[in-house]
């Protein structure tokens, strides 16, 4: 059986830790060359082979395309592909590539087979970056035991085990590619993260591009030559500018000779001009920890010791800040680009021992699992709101409606109930998940459409959808819905998000897209016809006709789609569903008109069968409205049932002689026939039009 690995997978440089068995405590194991770490760089041969780390990296600096860096940052970014030969790659496929060598490399250089691995990831990162890092590591033959946000790991490896005094501890990781900030409780045996925040495109990198602009401009100011547009010439001052960055973590100035195309300069830069060239980026780091101290209600005052980790910490701007801030020298005793990977092992290793979620030991007693060095229980938090795009309550906006906020432990669930019209939409309900703090849908990452199916019919019709929303300990989202009356689970399907969702930012009542959009509606309305319509002077007819106008004018600005037939002997689909309700209306004026006949020999539904069968329209409602008896009333129950069956909604409006019975025989539920009096023949339509006006997925809470 293999070993357990922790695996931190750097933005610039990745780490491989495991648990000696000499020592119980986690040790790097380092790579071929005798380094502790791997810069994370690939490079790709003509012949298909691959180079890694430190090979990668000098071919990369020296001007190579073929080599790439920094993909963690595109890690989940539908639009990064890169083509080497041929070939297309994502940031998942480079990754997966990188921990295949690193695993290799270990397992040569440990001589011990590694089976699980934990990898780290910037507790920023979405669920789709989580998912992809996930991805990776099984595509590379790992079993990945767990994603762990990078600060928690480092709390591990930093151990604070010689205090039972609770401390309160800000973990500040400046990596390459990734800035994370996260606070959290630490006692002898857990680790409670109280908040974390970031801004996953901010490091190391960014200092270096400052530099390099700096260099870029002393050049041209001493020698009257640019060099900006030459990508080539900015990839080598990079590189220098890199250098000069670190020299100046350990000296006070540096002199950094530039020649291009004949002309050269000497560049020199001290720690105060680093300082003030890049000051908005150290703003940055103090502005997301601000809004995490707000978010928490805590304030530097309450930091009992800072934790630095990343390379980028070494900084002395890094540490002058923490310094100033706390008041206190930053806590020492692990190697800042080791500690992501050593608390990943810790964690590897006491994983399948410790049921980190529950918090209860396992298999073995907490005595024998607290004997790793560092290991401890804990309780994680997500960085991010989780929510689904929904209309807000005057239903004039798309709203991300947050379900699980921002800093919930994890892992984490919450449910939803939503009433859905069964035979709308295939029976499928669609959810949209976004991750994020904003009201505005587009403003977040919006990380998965959750398709719902198998939605059973019910009668009636409208049915209550239990969706639980899920953040695993991983911090990946996982939705599952249960159809309450049936309490049967439904199938969830994660589908990729449209690549339009513009419609987010249009005002609902206008279109139909969207998970929570109103339904593609279409009725019919059939009158009948028939002799008994005309008694008392045409009251009947004119009190219908009223009714009907009435119906048509509640429904305006709905977009719901009506049509018009009459039957009595015959039948005769006036106008077929429309949206064009001027034309409409024209017809139902004129119904009186109309001749179909004077008995009851006929139906609407053999009609409307035929008619909605071919119509594409989710939710589909045949309106029958009659004053009489029929005389083929069982064949008219037998087509009403074909219409029940193929998802055609039948209601049932009668008055006069109607027999209450019948209606409801051809209703497609109790609730949606009625008998009512002539008069309140416009009040009975008012509550249809509200019934199909609320059609659609509708919160209930
Ligand atoms: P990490 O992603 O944690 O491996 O951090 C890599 C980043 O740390 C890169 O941007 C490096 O340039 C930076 N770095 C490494 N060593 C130093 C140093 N001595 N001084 C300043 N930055 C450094």
């Amino acid at each position: 059986m293999g070993i357990n690995v922790g695996i931190d997978l750097g933005t610039t440089f990745s780490a491989v830790a495991r648990i000696s068995p000499q020592t119980g405590r986690a040790e790097i194991i380092k790579n071929h060359f005798g380094e502790t770490i791997t810069p994370s760089v690939l490079y790709f041969n003509s012949d298909g082979s691959v180079l890694f780390g430190e090979e990668a990296k000098q071919l990369q600096q020296e001007g190579n395309t073929n080599s790439v860096a920094f993909f963690k940052r595109n890690m989940g970014n539908g639009m990064y592909e890169v083509t080497i030969y041929g070939k297309k790659y994502t940031a998942a496929d480079f990754s997966s590539i990188l921990l295949k060598k690193l695993k290799e490399t270990a397992e040569e250089v440990s001589g011990q087979k590694i089976d699980g691995a934990v990898i780290t990831v910037p507790a920023y990162f979405t669920d789709i970056e989580r998912s992809e890092t996930m991805k990776a590591g099984r595509a590379a033959g790992l079993n990945v035991l767990a994603i762990i946000n990078e600060p928690t790991a480092a709390a591990f490896a930093y151990g604070l085990n010689e205090t039972k005094k609770d401390q309160t501890i800000l973990i500040y990781d400046l990596g390459g590619g990734t800035f994370d900030v996260t606070v959290a409780r630490i006692n002898s045996d857990t680790i409670d993260v109280l908040g974390s925040d970031g801004d996953h495109k901010l490091g190391g990198k960014d200092w270096d591009d400052c530099i390099a602009a700096y260099i870029c401009d002393e050049f041209e100011k001493q020698t009257n030559v640019s060099f900006a547009d030459d990508a080539e010439m900015v990839n080598s001052i990079l590189v220098l500018a890199e250098n000069a960055k670190k020299q100046l973590s350990a000296m006070n100035s540096v002199r950094i000779p530039v020649n291009y195309k004949g002309s050269r300069a000497i560049i020199n830069l001290d720690v105060e001009t680093l300082e003030d060239i890049s000051s908005f980026l150290m703003g940055t780091t103090a502005s997301v920890i601000d809004r995490l101290f707000d978010s928490i209600g805590i304030t530097w005052n309450n930091i009992d010791g800072v934790i630095l980790v990343g390379g980028s910490t070494r900084m002395k701007m890094v540490q002058n800040y923490v310094r100033q801030m706390s008041g206190k020298e930053p806590l020492r005793g692990v190697n800042v680009d080791e500690a992501v990977a050593l608390g990943a092992a810790i964690r590897a290793n006491i994983v399948q021992e410790y049921d980190m979620l529950s918090g209860k030991p396992a298999r073995r007693s907490s005595e024998q699992i607290l004997s790793i060095a560092g290991a401890k229980k804990v309780r994680d938090v997500t960085a991010h709101s989780m929510g689904m795009i929904s209309q807000n309550k005057e239903g004039d906006r798309y709203i991300n409606s947050i379900i699980i906020p921002k800093n919930s432990k994890i892992p984490s669930s919450e449910s939803r109930t939503y009433q859905f019209r069964t035979g709308s939409k295939n029976n499928e309900m669609e959810v949209y998940v976004v991750q994020g703090e904003y009201k505005r849908p587009l403003d977040n990452v919006i990380t998965g459409m959750y398709s719902i199916q198998g939605i059973e019919k019910t009668s009636p019709p409208v049915t209550n959808i239990e969706v639980t929303y899920q953040y695993t300990s991983d911090g990946i989202i996982e939705v599952s819905a249960v159809q309450k009356e049936t309490h049967k689970s439904l199938k969830v399907i994660k589908q990729s998000v449209p690549d339009d969702m513009s419609w987010t930012d249009l005002d609902p009542r206008d279109h139909a897209e969207g998970g929570n959009a109103p339904a593609n509606i279409e009725v019919i309305l059939s009158i009948d016809l028939s002799g008994s319509m005309y008694f008392d002077h045409s009251t009947p007819i004119h009190k219908a006709t009223e009714a009907m106008l009435q119906f048509v004018s509640e429904m305006s600005g709905s977009k719901v789609r009506i049509g018009l037939m009459a039957f009595a002997d015959r039948h005769k689909l006036l106008i077929e569903p429309t949206d064009n309700y001027e034309k409409l209306n024209q017809k139902i004026r004129k119904i009186s008109d109309v001749n179909v006949g004077a008995c009851n020999k006929d139906q609407p539904f053999t009609e409307g069968y035929r008619y909605f069968s071919r119509s594409d329209a989710d939710v589909k409602y045949l309106i029958v409205l009659t004053d009489g008896v029929w005389s083929r009333q069982e064949h008219a129950i037998k087509e009403a049932k074909k219409c029940h069956a193929a998802g055609i909604e039948v209601m049932a409006l009668g008055f006069g002689s109607a027999d209450a019975k019948f209606l409801k025989a051809i209703a497609s539920t109790d609730s949606f026939a009625s008998l009512t009096d002539l008069n309140e023949l416009s009040g009975s339509f008012s509550k249809i039009a509200q019934e199909i006006g609320s059609s659609g997925i509708t919160a209930l809470d």
